[in-house]
């Protein structure tokens, strides 16, 4: 039922015509662009966490370095296909990319050098990572903005979702990370694990909240298919919070968060002050560089291809590694500019008009019903999603991952050039 749904709603909102369908790309069309965001991929890791979706391998010293020569090469791609351009912001995520802590040098360099890079850098990492010879590089870098994946403080969370590191590694690497002096340190947190209280849950929250961090990010455990996690909650028949319990974990840590100084800046994240927001998701539009990286361009949505050696392969022998492109119709554009807007929790009603004027009448009925059923509240100038339609959002996103997402990712890790796959 929730698929038929989710399937009218973007029919509605972005045309009957408009086709969510990813067609084999060996090559690709760039528009022309003046600014862009840049996402980085690193798909190394030294601990295969079993309940992790992303597209990496087991770390491997000789297969990095070659990693890293792909990645040069692909940032030259772009550089003679569209210039000097400027780069607003840059994310580099994993696997760890920290694995890769001496190479990252060559890779921002060459990106300072084939391009104008005026926005934050900023990167994530896991806590088994970090020593202080780790975090003073990565400041030697320019990265201004850290995100530690701590997942949960507590040890029988730790060891249920395989993360390899005992809770002490935690604080200690917590600490030298925030010692560094970067702009914003973010730790993510996990809920809605197997089991899990509302109290264990705040307890955590409550940990990073003491340690002084910058920003929280809280999201559920996604138990994709096709993860190991999927397989073996499956097996072992362990159940995860309902709804009900999930809505009243995620009311808790709105309210803790709330009352703890911090306010939402997204649906999974919350914020302490003003430091500049870390976010890996949201983006207007941007270019991803590395194996199964995305990009949003005027127009048109891309993967590059997600086995590293393929990866690899392609660059090297001076090809793009487009492995699949959806085009975007303008009203699918406006489409997921809204959603993303609302995952934002905010919208400046100016840029509101400006972007839907084309769908205001079309929106119109479903927005009402939205504020009538509490999804949002307005000022004069902006419209605020509320705690209860941040619930319901994430829960959308929640789905929106596993089903779509995952479609794609389990068929791109499985071959490096799938056919057409439709979401
Ligand atoms: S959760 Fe992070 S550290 Fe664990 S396998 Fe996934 S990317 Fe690697």
């Amino acid at each position: 039922m929730c698929a038929n749904l989710t399937s009218i709603v973007r029919k509605y909102f972005s045309g009957p015509g408009s086709d969510y369908r990813f067609v084999p790309a060996r090559s690709i069309t760039l528009p022309p662009i003046d600014k862009t965001d840049l996402y980085i991929h690193i798909p190394f890791c030294k601990n295969m966490c079993p309940y992790c979706p992303y597209n990496k391998v087991e770390y491997d010293k000789a297969l990095a370095s070659r990693y890293k020569d792909a990645l040069l090469r692909e940032i030259e791609f772009y550089r003679e296909r569209l210039g000097r351009i400027e780069i607003t912001s840059v994310y580099v995520g994993g696997g760890t990319p920290t694995n890769l802590i001496d190479e990252l040098f060559e890779i921002v360099s060459s990106l300072r050098k084939n391009f104008e890079i005026t926005g934050e850098l900023a990167i994530e990492t896991t806590p088994s990572d970090i020593s202080e010879e780790v975090v003073k590089k990565l400041s030697r870098w320019g990265f201004g903005l850290v995100s530690l994946g701590v997942q949960s403080f507590n040890e029988k969370y730790l060891e249920l979702i395989g993360r390899n590191y005992a809770s002490e590694t935690l604080d200690s690497a917590i600490r030298k990370t925030l010692k560094a002096g970067f702009k914003t340190v973010n730790i993510d947190l996990m809920f809605a694990l197997p089991g899990q209280t509302v109290e264990e849950m705040l307890a955590d929250i409550k940990k990073a909240v003491d340690h002084g961090v910058d920003q929280i990010t809280l999201y559920p455990l996604f138990t994709f298919p096709y993860s190991r996690t999927g397989h073996y909650l499956h097996l072992k028949k362990v159940r995860m919070p309902n709804l009900q319990l999930r809505r009243v974990m995620y009311k808790s840590m709105h309210d803790y968060l709330e009352a703890s100084g911090f306010e939402r800046v997204s649906v999974w994240g919350f914020r302490r002050g003003d430091p500049p927001r870390y976010s890996s998701v949201t983006r207007n539009k941007y270019i991803g560089l590395g194996a199964g990286a995305a990009s949003y361009l005027p127009g048109v949505f891309y993967f590059n291809t997600f086995p590293p050696e393929a990866y690899i392969e392609s660059c090297l022998d001076g090809k793009l590694p487009v492995s699949l492109k959806m085009d975007v119709s303008e009203s699918m554009e406006r489409f997921y500019w809204l959603y993303w807007r609302f995952y934002d929790t905010y919208i400046p009603k100016s840029q509101l008009n400006i972007k839907i004027s084309k769908d205001l009448r079309k929106i119109r009925t479903p927005l009402e019903i939205a504020r009538i059923l509490g999804i949002w509240t307005q000022d004069k100038h902006t419209i605020s999603l509320t705690e209860r339609g941040s619930f319901w959002l994430h829960l959308a996103q929640n789905y929106f991952i596993l089903n779509y997402i995952d479609k794609v990712w389990s068929e791109s890790i499985k071959q490096p050039w799938p056919k057409e796959i439709k979401i």
